[in-house]
């Protein structure tokens, strides 16, 4: 077995990788993870934090070794230098094909699960194979989905002489048929072909497929095993990722749902070869929400990157899927079941909400009402003076180049919003609480307290009526 061994560039935390010199950050001051070098393109991150995985990085002594996946790091140096653990690490080389792996893991004490993020993962059956429970699987998945995917999914599971039995469901592909009566779909295959306690249920497809199957999960036998393979940006960044699961009813949308945890998230980036762009497009509208929220470097790096990720860029893909999923993730595992947190995530969702409502389900593109909800909440926390204008033309001038839209269609009228957002989830004894922005940028509020004028305002600058 050979090692190579990190050179430690500086207390600060950089080091860099003798064959490419490439730097990167070792350990970060906040999340104390180790990160890995760039094998043949990709990072690999080693299963999340340090602290999340039981490891006081304080505690590591010199010649100690951690188990990771795949392998395992020997720490060779470790002290604290301020905030900022820095080690110096081996890496065995043996790692490289799963270094173009990132894992990223959703931290819920005993339903941990790994989100794994790369090209190529529908070639790996083990990767899939080791989260299935039991003998029986039903691959839920959609009309467009089916052909691309479907084939080559069962093939991984059933690889390897598995002795996996696979069935598959194939559903109308829209966001007007997620509801209950397509859901029983799922049920009548899944009693059908007997599909028993320990069965698995699969998600193959964009966020659709992810909360119906994920719900019809939490409900058959009261709960059965449950796996994510987004095949959408939007489902890649966010809805395959922390268990929310639930239908539309015609009065609102995700009505209907529950907090269901996936065994795994399969994240096959070659996948989005095939999307849309105008899905694409959908999908950076949510990316674009993390910047905003809670991570000001991210939305920054988006600046940067923009064209890169309109042109399918798979490094900056990559990147944005894997920081978004970071971010997702420590949301989630710090307040699972929307407590307070959590909602944060929401920002711009309930002016969003209310216009795929207002023009009916499958009008716009859920991330095409959750930008043009971002530039009204935007508006709004601007009228409260609770950001600058600088802040709110950079949002402007973000969401535009994703080519997204940047205001409400001309259907929607303030009456209509009023009227939709009253019957919001985030309603509480008749006050609408709202996601908004305030203070520097990656900062926001979930908070009823602001003045209700300002946002009538809001939405007679964004309505004609
Ligand atoms: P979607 O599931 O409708 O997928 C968009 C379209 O792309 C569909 O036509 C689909 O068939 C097609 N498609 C999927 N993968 C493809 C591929 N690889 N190549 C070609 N076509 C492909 O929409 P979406 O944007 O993925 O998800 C939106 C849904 O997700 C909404 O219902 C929203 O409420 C939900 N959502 C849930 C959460 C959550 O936390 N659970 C978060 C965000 C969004």
């Amino acid at each position: 077995m050979t090692w190579l061994t990190h050179r430690l560039r500086s207390p600060g935390g950089q080091v860099s990788w003798p064959p490419s010199g490439q730097h990167w950050r070792l350990c970060g001051s906040k999340q104390k993870e180790i990160r890995a070098p760039r094998f043949g393109g990709g990072r690999r991150s080693y299963g999340g934090s340090a602290s999340a995985r039981g490891i006081d990085p304080r505690s590591c002594h010199h010649g100690e070794r951690w188990p990771i996946r795949g392998g395992d790091v020997v720490v060779l140096l470790g002290f604290v230098c301020r905030e900022i653990v820095v080690f110096q690490v081996l890496q065995d080389v043996h790692l490289s094909e799963e270094a173009r792996m990132e894992v990223v893991d959703v931290d819920l004490s005993d339903r941990t699960y790994p989100i794994y993020i790369g090209s190529g993962l529908l070639d790996k059956p083990e990767l899939l194979q080791k989260h299935v429970k039991g003998k029986n699987v039903l691959v839920v998945t959609n009309t467009t989905v089916a052909p691309l995917y479907l084939e080559k999914v069962v093939g991984l599971l059933k690889a390897n002489g598995s002795k996996i039995n696979v069935e598959s469901v194939i559903l109308p592909d829209g966001e007007k048929y997620k509801d209950m009566g397509t859901l029983m779909k799922v049920f009548d295959k899944a009693v059908e072909t007997r599909m028993d306690r320990r069965c698995t249920f699969v998600a193959l497809g964009g966020g659709v497929i992810g909360d119906m199957c994920g719900f019809a999960a939490a409900a058959f036998l009261r709960g059965v095993n449950f796996i994510q393979i987004p095949t959408t940006l939007m489902a890649q960044v966010d809805s395959s990722v922390g268990g929310k699961t639930g239908v539309n009813h015609p009065l609102g949308k995700n009505l209907i749902g529950a907090f269901y945890q996936p065994q795994c998230v399969v994240i096959d980036t070659d996948t989005l070869s095939t999307l849309p762009e105008r899905e694409l497009c959908s999908g950076i509208a949510e990316v674009v929400k993390y910047g905003l929220i809670r991570d000001a470097k991210f939305f920054e790096w988006q600046e940067e990157n923009m064209d890169k990720l309109l042109a399918r860029d798979p490094d900056a893909l990559a990147y944005a899927i894997k920081r978004s999923c970071e971010n997702k993730a420590e949301v989630v595992s710090l307040d699972e079941k929307e407590a307070g947190l959590r909602a944060t995530l929401n920002l711009g969702h309930t002016f969003g909400h209310a216009i795929e409502t207002g023009i009916g389900y499958g009008g716009w593109l859920h991330g095409e009402a959750v930008a043009a909800g971002t530039v009204m909440a935007a508006d709004l926390s601007f009228r409260l003076g609770w950001i600058d204008a600088s802040l709110q033309s950079r949002i402007l001038n973000l969401l535009e180049r994703a080519k997204v839209p940047v205001a409400p269609p001309s259907t929607m009228t303030v009456e209509k919003f009023q009227n939709i957002m009253a019957v919001d989830k985030k309603v509480v004894d008749g006050d609408l609480r709202l996601i908004l922005l305030k203070g520097e940028l990656g900062n926001c509020v979930f908070t009823s307290a602001y003045d209700t004028k300002a946002l009538e305002e809001t939405l007679h600058s964004f309505c004609s009526s």
